[in-house]
């Protein structure tokens, strides 16, 4: 181990014995009490000397015997250290790949903050190499949304499309203006991969086609029709609820952007469940959306440009921060913004009991053998929701919680 306190999080002394770790409160931690002696010992915690270098320099500035290993236990014990060595041989592959890294490095930092144990950053940050992704609808929020997993490091961004690139499409950071005119989804395919921080293998449309729908750690819901973002059609969502797929919804209606909800089969409320939840509190709402899905197909809705790239943006973090293993606010609601006020409001999508994905009979707690198939799926990231609920464990004696 080499040990490293965060970067990421600035230091500040707030008396002579307590030092704080980070400046906002959703990540900040105090420590103390920390002699002067301790206090000067912090800065040789950098990633550069292993534990055995770090007792010797211990014993040169005449720290106690033992004082090295109590302090980067404690440090580790309250989430504050790295180890710039750590992480495991996926994280140890990637540390080899300088550029893509040095791509990362932000992202990784950023990690560091959503994680606990010295080394995991790295590990989850390389974990989301190999994480798959469909993108359906490669419009203005599509297109843009993929290039940004793509980014951020997801190992796979599939996208789905039908028809060519038209003028309105295009987008900074998505469809480029000289695509016009060509197959949309092979467009923001390739928008994806070059988007990519290392180089992706590029998949065939052989193996496109074998693989579908299926084996996506999760598949985004972008259409471009304002009547699918604003009311989703379940059966649309049939086949990734009996595969167990988790899948988010975004996009933009008139002038209101939308992101969630995220659909973790059986556990958290569908499409169907939403449908359900609507027609209970407006009986007119079938009728309604029957009228919207029959309309004639306007030639251009409206899709605020700043609106759209934030909905593919917040709709992204969303999405990696489930990849990372967390379970994000969008999960049992939509995220939702209208112009010009743009204020954000969550609106809950609540289990329904009437739909069949199951999800109100199991947040009853009536977990049968019988839907092992979602928690399968759900498996992979166990070890990490582990460390995410570690964010909000108790602190050990010493360290709290700072007050800014
Ligand atoms: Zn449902």
């Amino acid at each position: 181990m080499h040990p490293m306190i965060k970067p990421a999080l600035r230091r500040g002394w707030r008396d002579l014995c307590t030092v704080q770790f980070g400046m906002t409160p959703a990540h900040a931690l105090t420590l103390g009490p920390v002699d002067t002696a301790t206090g000067s010992f912090l800065d040789l915690l950098d990633g550069t000397r292993g534990l055995e270098l770090l007792r010797e320099e211990a014993r040169r500035m005449d720290l106690p015997d033992g004082h090295v290993d109590r302090l980067v236990r404690r440090l580790s014990r309250a989430g504050l250290l790295d180890d710039s060595r750590g992480g495991g041989p996926d994280a140890d592959a990637l540390r080899g790949k300088r550029e893509v890294l040095d791509r990362l490095r932000p992202d990784l930092a950023s990690l560091t903050l959503t994680t606990s144990g010295p080394g995991d950053a790295l590990g989850r940050l390389a974990a989301r190499g190999s994480t798959r992704v469909q993108v359906r609808g490669a419009g203005r929020v599509g297109a843009v949304l993929a290039a940004l997993l793509s980014g951020a490091g997801v190992g796979e961004v599939d996208v789905r499309d039908v028809g060519r690139v038209e003028p309105w499409d295009v987008a900074p950071g998505g469809l480029p203006a000289e695509a016009v005119g060509d197959r949309r989804d092979e467009t923001a395919r390739r928008v994806a991969r070059r988007a990519a921080p290392g180089r992706p293998p590029r998949r065939t449309a052989r193996s496109r086609l074998e693989e579908d729908s299926s084996g996506f750690s999760l598949v985004v819901l972008a259409p471009r029709d304002d009547v699918a973002v604003h009311a989703p059609d379940p059966s649309a969502a049939e086949p990734l609820l009996s595969s167990g797929t988790p899948h988010l919804y975004a996009g933009v209606v008139e002038g209101t952007g939308v992101v969630g909800p995220l659909v973790l089969p059986g556990e958290t409320g569908c499409a169907g469940c939403l449908q359900e939840d609507r027609t209970d509190r407006d009986p007119t709402w079938p009728r309604l959306v029957a009228q919207w899905r029959s309309g004639r197909q306007r030639r251009v809705g409206a899709c605020d440009l700043t609106l759209a790239t934030t909905v593919a943006s917040l709709a992204a973090a969303h999405a990696l921060a489930f990849l990372d293993g967390g379970v994000p606010s969008s999960a049992d609601a939509r995220w939702e913004v209208s112009v010009p006020g743009l204020h954000w409001r969550a609106r809950p999508v609540r289990a329904h009991p009437a739909c069949p994905c199951g999800a109100a009979e199991n947040s009853k707690g009536e977990h049968t053998s019988e839907d092992g198939r979602s928690h399968e799926t759900m498996a992979v990231h166990e070890p990490s929701e582990e460390s995410c609920r570690m964010t909000d464990a108790k602190r050990p004696a010493g360290t709290w919680r700072a007050h800014v």
